[in-house]
């Protein structure tokens, strides 16, 4: 484990390039991706640093977290707040997704501004502090080219500055909202997961999907863009796919939002698992209750079955 933990290096997120200091040998455990990114880089006698700037920070703050904790970190309110810049930011700048894993460097479509009204990183402990303050437009106006992209960017940082005073009051439907961008931010996590070729991350967080539902959160499939956005970086094999399908199969009732907003694949999915349960003569069930590993991506048997014990042992 020792030589896990021996070297630190930096990774630099997002346009901001928000740094965040990671242990070597641990992250790069965790997929090829990682490895791929740092073997090569390091020089003696220099300090390492890798960039992905197409990545989130939100998602690499909470893949972080799961990297030391080995558990699926729920944002907090204030934590969905301070991550909210940086990703309507990123959402409004780029059309991207995030490089396939082994390209190492991503490339940018688009520059993003920095956030601005606080940069973060992660210590090793996957704690959030805050390292530095700093005025979003005059970081960009400085960092980046003066052309009609980023006119709009600095423009739209600085109405999220303006927007963003006084915001650490309580707004009232705030505690509606914050399941749901919780919901969002775990299928964002699993599609950096997916990229970045990390199973046990992806696993973990089908795990809290699905026990949230249980514990009656809402449904993941009541938002039509979240099911196109799931539909459209995912391929529909995939673990969230088929539990959207799934969802929708089993819940969904007379009260249907506009099935015009969803994507037509998607429709088709859940038309089919209710048909094929009609002609099997089944009632729909939630797939992952009699094995929960049916949304998980196991390496190997051993690991299945370890797996199923822990699940029994909790
Ligand atoms: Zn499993």
């Amino acid at each position: 484990m020792h030589e896990c933990l021996d070297t630190t290096a930096t990774v630099l997120v997002g346009f901001e390039r928000v740094p965040f200091i990671v242990h070597k040998g641990l992250i790069c455990r965790y997929g090829d991706f990682f490895r791929g990114a740092f073997d090569g880089r390091f020089k003696e006698g220099k300090d390492m640093e890798v960039e992905l700037k197409l990545d989130s920070v939100k998602d690499f703050a909470l893949f972080l977290h799961w990297l030391y904790a080995q558990s699926v970190h729920v944002p907090t309110t204030s934590e969905h707040k301070k991550y909210a810049v940086y990703e309507d930011v990123r959402k409004a700048t780029t059309k991207s997704k995030l490089a396939p894993i082994g390209s190492g460097h991503a490339e940018v479509d688009s520059p993003l501004a920095r956030e601005g009204i606080e940069e973060r990183s992660v210590s090793a402990d996957g704690d959030l502090e805050n390292s530095k303050n700093t005025t979003a437009a005059e970081e960009f106006a400085s960092a980046a080219p003066e052309d009609t992209t980023t006119k709009e960017i600095s423009s739209t940082v600085q109405d999220r500055e303006a927007e963003g005073q006084g915001t650490d009051d309580e707004d009232p439907g705030v505690d509606q909202k914050e399941d749901e961008q919780t919901q969002d931010c775990l299928v964002d996590l699993f599609v950096f997961a997916d990229c970045r070729g990390v199973s046990g991350l992806r696993n973990n967080t089908m795990s809290l999907l699905t026990s949230q539902r249980d514990s009656d959160w809402s449904l993941l499939t009541e938002d039509s863009e979240r099911v196109g956005r799931a539909y459209s970086s995912l391929s529909q094999g995939s673990a969230p796919c088929r539990y959207l399908v799934n969802e929708a199969a089993c819940w969904w009732g007379a009260d249907l939002a506009d099935l015009g907003d969803y994507p037509t694949d998607f429709i088709a999915d859940v038309l089919r698992a209710v048909l094929v349960a009609r002609s099997e003569g089944k009632g729909l069930e939630p797939m992952w209750h009699d094995n929960m590993c049916i949304l998980h991506d196991h390496v190997d048997t051993a690991e299945e079955t370890a797996c199923k014990a822990a699940k029994k042992g909790d």
